[in-house]
Protein backbone atom coordinates (compact mmCIF):
# COMPACT_ATOMS: atom_id res chain seq x y z
CA UNK A 1 0.00 0.00 0.00
CA UNK A 2 1.57 3.38 -0.93
CA UNK A 3 1.02 6.23 1.31
CA UNK A 4 2.43 9.73 1.65
CA UNK A 5 3.03 11.37 4.79
CA UNK A 6 3.35 15.03 4.94
CA UNK A 7 4.94 16.85 8.64
CA UNK A 8 3.32 20.64 9.14
CA UNK A 9 5.64 21.41 11.58
CA UNK A 10 3.33 24.18 13.25
CA UNK A 11 1.73 24.77 16.57
CA UNK A 12 -0.20 27.42 18.46
CA UNK A 13 0.83 26.30 22.06
CA UNK A 14 3.59 24.44 23.33
CA UNK A 15 1.51 21.02 24.90
CA UNK A 16 3.94 20.13 28.06
CA UNK A 17 4.43 16.92 27.31
CA UNK A 18 5.35 16.77 23.29
CA UNK A 19 8.44 16.06 22.44
CA UNK A 20 7.60 16.27 18.41
CA UNK A 21 9.35 18.90 16.09
CA UNK A 22 7.21 21.80 15.87
CA UNK A 23 7.45 25.54 16.41
CA UNK A 24 4.96 28.26 17.94
CA UNK A 25 6.16 30.40 15.17
CA UNK A 26 4.45 30.10 11.83
CA UNK A 27 6.74 33.24 10.15
CA UNK A 28 8.59 30.38 7.94
CA UNK A 29 5.21 29.02 6.93
CA UNK A 30 5.42 29.99 3.21
CA UNK A 31 9.21 28.43 3.45
CA UNK A 32 8.57 25.29 4.42
CA UNK A 33 5.63 24.65 2.35
CA UNK A 34 8.05 25.58 -0.30
CA UNK A 35 10.23 23.22 0.63
CA UNK A 36 7.62 20.31 0.97
CA UNK A 37 6.90 20.82 -2.60
CA UNK A 38 10.37 20.75 -3.57
CA UNK A 39 10.67 17.77 -1.60
CA UNK A 40 7.46 15.92 -2.85
CA UNK A 41 8.74 17.01 -6.52
CA UNK A 42 12.64 15.00 -5.63
CA UNK A 43 10.85 12.14 -4.75
CA UNK A 44 7.90 11.83 -7.43
CA UNK A 45 9.55 8.64 -8.99
CA UNK A 46 9.71 6.67 -5.35
CA UNK A 47 6.69 4.90 -6.12
CA UNK A 48 7.05 3.87 -9.94
CA UNK A 49 3.80 2.19 -10.98
CA UNK A 50 2.02 2.12 -7.32
CA UNK A 51 -0.66 4.08 -7.13
CA UNK A 52 -1.06 6.43 -3.86
CA UNK A 53 -4.07 5.30 -1.40
CA UNK A 54 -3.39 7.32 1.65
CA UNK A 55 -2.48 10.96 2.32
CA UNK A 56 -1.23 12.12 5.89
CA UNK A 57 -0.97 15.26 7.12
CA UNK A 58 0.54 15.28 10.50
CA UNK A 59 2.05 17.57 12.47
CA UNK A 60 2.43 19.57 14.64
CA UNK A 61 -0.65 21.05 13.85
CA UNK A 62 -1.84 21.02 10.36
CA UNK A 63 -4.87 22.60 10.91
CA UNK A 64 -3.11 25.63 12.45
CA UNK A 65 -2.25 26.71 8.72
CA UNK A 66 -4.41 27.96 6.16
CA UNK A 67 -6.17 25.50 3.68
CA UNK A 68 -4.45 26.98 0.87
CA UNK A 69 -1.39 25.83 2.22
CA UNK A 70 -2.67 22.13 2.19
CA UNK A 71 -4.45 22.65 -1.02
CA UNK A 72 -1.11 23.70 -2.57
CA UNK A 73 0.70 20.98 -1.04
CA UNK A 74 -2.38 18.16 -2.45
CA UNK A 75 -2.40 20.13 -6.25
CA UNK A 76 2.13 19.26 -5.90
CA UNK A 77 0.85 15.28 -5.16
CA UNK A 78 -1.68 15.42 -7.56
CA UNK A 79 0.75 16.33 -10.22
CA UNK A 80 3.70 14.02 -9.62
CA UNK A 81 2.04 11.05 -8.13
CA UNK A 82 -0.56 8.62 -9.47
CA UNK A 83 -3.64 8.47 -7.04
CA UNK A 84 -5.99 5.66 -6.52
CA UNK A 85 -9.95 6.89 -6.89
CA UNK A 86 -10.39 5.61 -3.56
CA UNK A 87 -7.90 7.79 -1.64
CA UNK A 88 -7.98 8.72 1.50
CA UNK A 89 -6.81 12.03 2.64
CA UNK A 90 -6.38 12.80 6.28
CA UNK A 91 -5.57 15.76 8.46
CA UNK A 92 -4.81 16.20 12.25
CA UNK A 93 -6.66 18.99 13.55
CA UNK A 94 -6.93 20.61 16.97
CA UNK A 95 -10.36 21.49 17.74
CA UNK A 96 -9.68 24.74 18.51
CA UNK A 97 -9.12 25.41 14.66
CA UNK A 98 -11.57 23.78 13.52
CA UNK A 99 -14.46 26.83 12.79
CA UNK A 100 -17.54 25.88 10.71
CA UNK A 101 -15.60 27.78 7.40
CA UNK A 102 -12.52 25.84 7.98
CA UNK A 103 -14.22 22.72 7.93
CA UNK A 104 -16.18 23.32 4.94
CA UNK A 105 -13.11 25.10 3.42
CA UNK A 106 -10.72 21.46 3.85
CA UNK A 107 -13.91 19.41 2.80
CA UNK A 108 -13.83 21.57 -0.67
CA UNK A 109 -10.04 20.48 -1.14
CA UNK A 110 -10.22 16.80 -0.54
CA UNK A 111 -9.99 16.59 3.04
CA UNK A 112 -12.16 13.42 3.59
CA UNK A 113 -10.76 11.90 7.12
CA UNK A 114 -10.14 14.29 10.54
CA UNK A 115 -8.05 12.99 13.36
CA UNK A 116 -8.65 15.65 16.13
CA UNK A 117 -6.96 16.28 19.01
CA UNK A 118 -8.85 16.29 21.91
CA UNK A 119 -7.54 14.24 24.74
CA UNK A 120 -9.92 14.89 27.34
CA UNK A 121 -13.49 16.30 27.73
CA UNK A 122 -12.19 18.24 30.92
CA UNK A 123 -10.58 21.84 31.00
CA UNK A 124 -8.35 21.16 33.61
CA UNK A 125 -7.01 18.29 31.95
CA UNK A 126 -6.32 20.09 29.28
CA UNK A 127 -4.99 23.15 31.52
CA UNK A 128 -2.62 20.39 32.87
CA UNK A 129 -1.53 19.59 29.41
CA UNK A 130 -1.32 23.02 28.55
CA UNK A 131 -3.79 21.82 25.30
CA UNK A 132 -4.73 25.30 22.89
CA UNK A 133 -8.37 24.27 23.22
CA UNK A 134 -11.46 23.73 26.33
CA UNK A 135 -13.66 21.33 26.58
CA UNK A 136 -16.85 22.98 24.94
CA UNK A 137 -15.01 24.07 21.71
CA UNK A 138 -13.72 20.33 21.64
CA UNK A 139 -17.94 19.29 21.76
CA UNK A 140 -18.54 22.13 19.13
CA UNK A 141 -16.00 20.40 16.80
CA UNK A 142 -17.24 17.07 16.93
CA UNK A 143 -20.81 18.73 16.69
CA UNK A 144 -19.83 20.77 13.62
CA UNK A 145 -17.47 18.36 11.39
CA UNK A 146 -20.77 15.32 12.28
CA UNK A 147 -23.09 18.34 9.86
CA UNK A 148 -20.63 19.28 7.68
CA UNK A 149 -20.74 15.60 6.79
CA UNK A 150 -17.69 13.66 7.75
CA UNK A 151 -18.44 10.30 8.69
CA UNK A 152 -14.36 9.36 8.81
CA UNK A 153 -12.85 10.79 11.84
CA UNK A 154 -10.60 9.70 14.66
CA UNK A 155 -10.17 11.26 18.28
CA UNK A 156 -7.15 11.12 20.20
CA UNK A 157 -7.39 10.70 23.74
CA UNK A 158 -4.98 10.66 26.45
CA UNK A 159 -4.45 8.66 29.78
CA UNK A 160 -2.00 7.86 32.69
CA UNK A 161 -2.04 10.92 33.99
CA UNK A 162 -2.54 12.61 37.96
CA UNK A 163 -5.39 14.06 37.32
CA UNK A 164 -7.75 11.46 35.34
CA UNK A 165 -10.04 9.62 37.48
CA UNK A 166 -12.15 6.33 36.20
CA UNK A 167 -15.04 8.69 36.89
CA UNK A 168 -13.66 11.21 34.09
CA UNK A 169 -12.13 8.46 31.66
CA UNK A 170 -15.84 6.96 31.97
CA UNK A 171 -17.44 10.59 31.23
CA UNK A 172 -14.98 11.50 28.39
CA UNK A 173 -16.09 7.90 27.31
CA UNK A 174 -20.22 8.22 27.37
CA UNK A 175 -19.32 11.43 25.12
CA UNK A 176 -17.46 9.69 22.59
CA UNK A 177 -20.57 6.54 22.95
CA UNK A 178 -23.14 9.53 22.39
CA UNK A 179 -21.65 11.22 19.25
CA UNK A 180 -20.70 7.43 17.79
CA UNK A 181 -17.37 8.21 16.89
CA UNK A 182 -16.20 5.96 14.64
CA UNK A 183 -12.67 5.62 15.89
CA UNK A 184 -10.48 6.42 18.77
CA UNK A 185 -7.09 6.32 19.41
CA UNK A 186 -5.55 6.42 23.15
CA UNK A 187 -1.96 7.39 23.95
CA UNK A 188 -0.76 6.67 27.41
CA UNK A 189 0.97 10.17 28.70
CA UNK A 190 5.13 9.67 28.91
CA UNK A 191 7.41 11.98 30.55
CA UNK A 192 10.02 12.41 27.58
CA UNK A 193 13.08 13.81 28.46
CA UNK A 194 13.23 17.89 27.48
CA UNK A 195 9.76 18.07 27.67
CA UNK A 196 7.83 20.80 29.86
CA UNK A 197 6.12 18.13 31.73
CA UNK A 198 9.73 16.56 32.91
CA UNK A 199 10.86 19.59 34.16
CA UNK A 200 7.75 20.45 35.98
CA UNK A 201 7.74 16.84 37.75
CA UNK A 202 11.86 17.54 38.70
CA UNK A 203 11.37 20.66 39.97
CA UNK A 204 8.37 19.45 42.16
CA UNK A 205 10.56 16.67 43.00
CA UNK A 206 14.08 18.65 43.52
CA UNK A 207 11.16 20.83 45.90
CA UNK A 208 9.99 18.04 48.27
CA UNK A 209 13.17 16.33 48.49
CA UNK A 210 14.95 20.15 49.68
S1 LIG B 1 -0.59 20.23 19.32
FE1 LIG B 1 0.30 18.16 19.04
S2 LIG B 1 2.29 18.49 18.07
FE2 LIG B 1 1.61 20.48 18.84
S3 LIG B 1 2.59 20.66 20.84
FE3 LIG B 1 0.55 19.77 21.19
S4 LIG B 1 0.82 17.52 21.11
FE4 LIG B 1 2.67 18.50 20.24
Amino acid sequence: MAGIYIHIPFCKKACHYCNFHFSTSANYQNEMIDSILQELFIQKDFFENEKIETIYFGGGTPSFIETYQIERILNQIQNYFSLQDSLEITLEANPDDLKKEKIQSLKKIGINRLSIGVQSFFDEDLIYMNRSHHAKQAIQSIEDIITAGFTNYSIDFIYGFPLLSDEKWQKNIDLLTHYQVPHLSCYAMTVEAKTALNYLIEKKENSTNE
